[in-house]
């Protein structure tokens, strides 16, 4: 009897013209967050079976309940057609399973099976019932066991575990993910490699205001993003020299408004670069000063390429439940200093106005430090390391 591990698509199975395209994004995804194990894949239309070592089939399951695009795993076991195989297996299965209850679902996909699916639903119910002691309820059962007969074999299953749901990270192009230190850009990142947007990240740094242990910490939510992705890399834009021509030129309730009006700039110019199409942030509708309706307005005048927030209209409480479920939240609320904070005005302007923000702009030759920061950009492409201990 072989374990197998069945990978139901679900929302995938809908789009009937792109169906060829998820499906094998979905198998390159897989694979990639498998590089580590040896599996083989066997895909059809409707499902994918990984058959991999028995001793890692815990661990790749865990794996893939973070990859987008899967509705449903199942571990099955896979063996012969044979009546007297699948009646020694249903046993051995149910044994290993604790419920009072339970119904069996037959499916006979191959019509030459001699025994019609009714028939031996009350077959191997019958036997479950003289050999162990529980009752059958077909509305609700503690355990559903499915038959599959098939013409290369029977799969036999119990409980379903739920994917991660989604579309496979990819199939909707690339997004450039501004990654702070905080709660909200995690979550924003998560949201959407889970629509299947393909992730870069930037942060901006502004040494020696912020730190090297910063840094690290950014580059450990970028790690655990990783995890839903696997493609992700992090730019480190060095941001000293904007925020201090800022610092002396600006009044000091629009600091925030062009510091951030600077980001973007920086942002929509290298994510072009780098393909992506979309720039996407953890800004939430009045969540502070620079996220108001209009700070919003004027901040985003400096480009015309999307910018996705996607948790614009979550409260805080609903963004750390969802940073907790994906487990950036423990790393997020470690103290180190942002760029954002350490510049921090008393009184920040909640309704900037675009003249005054233009006017004050003048007062800075930008375009160079701009072309400057993007040139000074360090990609890092190896986001699992262990400076992330030292921060705890
Ligand atoms: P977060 O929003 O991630 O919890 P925060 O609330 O401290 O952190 P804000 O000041 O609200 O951050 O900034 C709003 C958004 O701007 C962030 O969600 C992030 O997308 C982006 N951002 C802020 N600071 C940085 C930075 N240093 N590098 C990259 N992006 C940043
Ligand atoms: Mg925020």
């Amino acid at each position: 009897m072989d374990r197998l591990i069945l990978i139901k698509y679900g929302e995938l199975t809908t789009k009937k013209a792109n169906r060829h395209f998820f499906i094998k994004m979905l198998e390159k995804n897989i694979l990639n967050v498998l590089k580590n194990y040896q599996v083989k894949i066997i895909k059809d239309r409707v499902r994918m079976y990984i058959e991999v070592d028995n001793k890692d089939v815990d661990e790749v399951v865990t794996s893939l309940t973070k990859v987008f695009g899967i509705h449903g795993i199942v571990i099955c076991y896979r063996v012969n057609t044979n009546i007297e195989e699948i009646e020694k297996s249903v046993l051995e299965i149910v044994k290993k399973e604790q419920f009072h209850t339970f119904k069996v679902e037959t499916k006979r996909a191959d019509k030459t099976f001699p025994i019609h699916t009714m028939d031996f639903n009350n077959q191997i119910g019958s036997l479950i019932l003289k050999n162990i002691d529980c009752k059958v309820d077909v509305h609700h059962p503690d355990m559903l066991l499915r038959i599959e007969i098939r013409s290369e074999g029977t799969f036999i299953y119990t409980n379903e575990i739920r994917g991660a749901g989604g579309y496979p990270v990819g199939i909707q192009g690339k997004g450039m993910l501004m990654l702070s230190g905080g709660i909200d850009s995690p979550v924003a990142g998560y949201l959407a490699l889970k629509r299947g947007v393909d992730l870069e990240c930037m942060y901006f740094e502004s040494p020696p205001h912020t730190s090297e242990n910063a840094k690290n910490k950014v580059k450990e939510l970028a790690n655990l993003l990783n995890r839903y992705s696997g493609n992700i890399v992090m730019h480190v834009v060095p941001f000293t020299k904007i925020q201090e021509a800022i610092y002396q030129n600006v009044p000091s309730s629009y600091m925030i408004t062009i510091m951030r009006r600077m980001m973007y700039r920086i942002c929509a110019k290298y994510a072009q670069k780098r393909n992506c199409q979309i720039l996407i942030n953890g800004e939430s509708i009045g969540q502070v000063a620079s996220q108001t309706i209009n700070s919003m307005v004027v901040i985003n005048e400096v480009t015309n390429m999307p910018v996705i927030r996607p948790v614009a209209c979550l409260d805080k409480l609903e963004i750390i439940d969802l940073s907790k479920k994906i487990e950036t939240y423990e790393t997020s609320i470690l103290p180190y200093e942002d760029c954002c904070t350490i510049f921090l005005p008393k009184h920040p302007v909640i309704n900037p106005i675009l003249d005054k923000c233009l006017e004050y702009e003048k007062r800075i030759d930008y375009q160079p430090l701009i072309d400057q920061c993007i040139e000074h950009i360090e990609t890092i492409k190896d986001l699992n390391s262990n400076d992330y201990q030292d921060l705890l």
